[in-house]
């Protein structure tokens, strides 16, 4: 099969957790005995040869070191969020990203990770307790319930300066509003999980054929899916104060990447977002289904480890501030 790659000769990566060790410290605990160098792409990657276990090293165990992959890890790098802003991981468990993002913000402002599966919830908490990270906020709840004018999420506080004038009793009393709000949204929906497991992807590859159970399932199921994942987006990009979403899967089907970006093309630009180019060296975009998919990115799992997906859609006054 195309896409059956033996594993062993891809690399593998590990993501350095910046919030417990830095890079250059864990490149030399794990360079001399693994061979480990740094990502030439993400900042906060290193390369391990093909086949190397790291499971059980203490690295792992104690959360200084994550087995996050390098498409999965271009996720966080891509929203580019600033220490102190508040953003929204909208489906989070196991909470790979969330923390990823918590490094990246160097553990300042807030992130709020929702996740709507209980049992998911617990494995969510249990990666951020290993991660270290004190700035999240766990939100047990449906991404698609979440109003997006709740002050939770745009906020406006009064803060009230008084002063008392010469002699006399009299206050005066001067208000401005401090405005605490979500800048960026991280939305990694569940996907059909096609770019991960090379046996899961062979009737992927030839259109689906009527009459054949399996496939008719698999369709069924990738159309939910896709309708799940449009509507999450078009949700995210609702957020009143939101000047950056990154949407990800690691599906390698155009139902679920580019004919999702393509619905929500019109609502995007009605709230002023347009795609921005994330990773601009990488050579692997979208497919050409609409103009524009340019700016898309995917990964290959018959090159990469793994097939994965990246939008990237950013507010047009934020881009004129030249922040792209
Ligand atoms: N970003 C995660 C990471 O890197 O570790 C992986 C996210 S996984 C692909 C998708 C998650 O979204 C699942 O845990 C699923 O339970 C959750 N989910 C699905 N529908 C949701 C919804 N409506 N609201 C919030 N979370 C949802």
């Amino acid at each position: 099969l195309l896409y059956q790659t033996p594993e062993v000769t891809k690399p593998r990566y590990v993501r350095v957790n910046t919030l417990k060790l830095d890079v250059e410290n864990a490149l030399c605990k794990l360079e001399r005995q693994y061979m480990a160098r740094k990502d030439d792409m993400v900042p906060d990657l290193l390369v391990l040869p093909p086949g190397t276990d790291l499971h059980d090293h203490p690295l792992v165990m104690n959360g200084s070191v994550f087995l996050q992959g390098k498409a999965s890890s271009m996720v966080a790098v891509a929203l580019r969020p600033k220490p102190g802003w508040e953003v929204l991981d909208a489906c989070s468990a196991p909470g790979n990203k969330t923390v990823h993002l918590a490094a990246l913000m160097k553990g300042q402002g807030k992130i709020i990770a929702c996740e709507l599966n209980k049992e998911r919830v617990k494995r969510l908490e249990d990666t951020i307790k290993r991660s270290g990270a004190t700035n999240v906020e766990v939100l047990h709840a449906d991404f698609l319930n979440l109003n997006t004018k709740d002050p939770l999420y745009s906020k406006a506080w009064m803060v009230m300066i008084k002063f008392q004038l010469g002699g006399t009793k009299d206050l005066l009393a001067i208000s401005s509003y401090v405005l605490r709000e979500v800048r960026a949204i991280l939305l990694d929906p569940s996907c059909s999980g096609s770019g991960t497991s090379a046996d899961r992807l062979d009737h992927l590859l030839p259109s689906y054929t009527a009459g054949q159970a399996a496939d008719v399932a698999d369709t069924e199921r990738v159309n939910k899916l896709a309708a799940f994942q449009r509507k999450a987006l078009a949700h995210a990009l609702s957020f009143p104060a939101v000047e950056r979403v990154v949407y990800s899967t690691c599906s390698i089907n155009q139902a679920e990447n580019e004919d999702v970006i393509k619905s929500v093309l019109p609502l995007a630009a009605s709230h002023g977002f347009q795609l921005a180019t994330p990773f601009p060296q990488w050579p692997r975009r979208g497919f050409p289904v609409f103009e524009g998919s340019e700016h898309l990115l995917r990964t290959d799992p018959t090159i990469d480890m793994e097939g994965f997906f990246i939008a990237l859609f950013v507010r047009k006054n934020v881009i004129n501030g030249n922040q792209e």
